[in-house]
């Protein structure tokens, strides 16, 4: 049956059409091995090439900006916000025609000092020194008096957006709260004042756990589900069970986990439809308010295995090809989860 199916915290509807591509394996896109590309500015050796490190991991005694590190930060080269002081105030043309300066912080988390492979296969300590970086960075942007939200998001593959192969995952911050955060704590909010109770995104959760359909894994300090919504096939939530706002707050033994989680999540991904594009998100938003202490901090999946066409983009309803509880179920066999 093809459905209307609302976000009961967002409000966004999507249309869901099973049966178009039934088969996760219709999807399947070119397998990503790794281009070879001699002049990789991330490879290790080529640290002259990009902008001075803010942030790394690496081994005793060895110098900035050299060889033998693990995990490199460094300031976008070509950023989507710059971070120059804000300059003039914001100018309002005639009819809310208003722009203002982009102001922000844009940095580059590269994973690993090799070309290869991407993060989903690269060792487990190798991805906890990731994981760990990343969360210490928010953490960083987070305290920043100028920073108001910070996206973390991770492009892989050529449907992804990104347009380095080498594996990295990236910051971006803004001087209020984005889009996307205003709609969840908006969405947030309503759903709190429908339900009564505390936390929107721990009720979504508890619902998601009692119907069981959807989830993929419930255990330890981490469920992870397929949105009842979900405007990507295979989309999947992964939110702590522990409630606090950001990502900066996670615990080491919430990174360890995650550490554990996310390379299998999508490594599972990648084993039902290989060669798969995919972004991960963890939004984290800073301008302070008690709408901001009750937002759940979480990661979204979102495979990028079809493109949107005019009917998606030109309504504004997402279509999704992939059943939620098809893809939850077909994820959870993958990873060898009970339900
Ligand atoms: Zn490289
Ligand atoms: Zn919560």
């Amino acid at each position: 049956m093809t459905e209307f199916r609302r976000d009961p915290i967002t409000g966004r509807c999507v249309i869901v059409v099973p049966g178009r591509s039934a088969r996760p394996n219709e999807h399947a896109v070119i397998a990503p091995s790794a281009p070879i590309e001699p002049d990789c500015p991330f490879c290790e050796g080529n640290e002259a090439r990009t902008p001075s490190e803010v942030a790394v991991l690496a081994s005793p005694g060895r110098r900035p900006n050299e060889r033998g590190w693990y995990v490199r930060t460094i300031p976008n080269r070509f950023p989507t916000v710059a971070a120059e002081p804000p300059g003039p105030e914001p100018h309002e043309g005639p009819l809310g025609f208003e722009s203002r300066p982009a102001f922000g912080y844009h940095e580059v988390v590269i994973e690993s000092p090799s070309h290869a492979p991407l993060l989903p296969f690269l060792p487990r300590e190798q991805v906890l020194r990731v994981m760990r970086m990343c969360r210490d960075r928010v953490r960083y942007l987070s305290e920043r008096a100028d920073v108001g939200s910070v996206t973390l998001f991770e492009n892989a593959g050529p449907e992804s957006g990104g347009s380095l192969w080498h594996p990295h995952a990236q910051l971006v911050t803004v001087p209020g709260l984005s889009p996307s955060l205003e709609e969840e704590l908006e969405g947030a909010e309503r759903y709190r004042q429908r339900s009564g109770g505390d936390c929107a995104f721990e009720e979504v959760r508890r619902a998601e756990v009692g119907d069981g359909a959807r989830v993929l894994f419930d255990s330890g300090g981490f469920t992870a589900y397929a949105p009842f919504a979900s405007g990507y096939p295979f989309e999947v939530r992964v939110l702590p069970s522990r409630h606090a706002p950001s990502f900066g707050n996670a615990t080491d033994a919430e990174v360890d986990e995650l550490a554990e989680r996310l390379p299998a999540l999508l490594r599972a991904l990648l084993a039902l439809v290989p060669g798969a594009s995919y972004n991960f998100v963890v939004r984290t938003p800073v301008v302070a308010s008690e709408a901001r202490d009750r937002y759940h901090w979480h990661l979204d999946l979102y495979p990028r295995l079809v493109r949107p066409d005019g009917f998606d983009i030109g309504s504004g309803y997402p279509v999704n090809t992939v059943t939620p509880e098809v893809a939850a179920e077909a994820l959870r066999t993958e990873l060898g989860a009970k339900r």
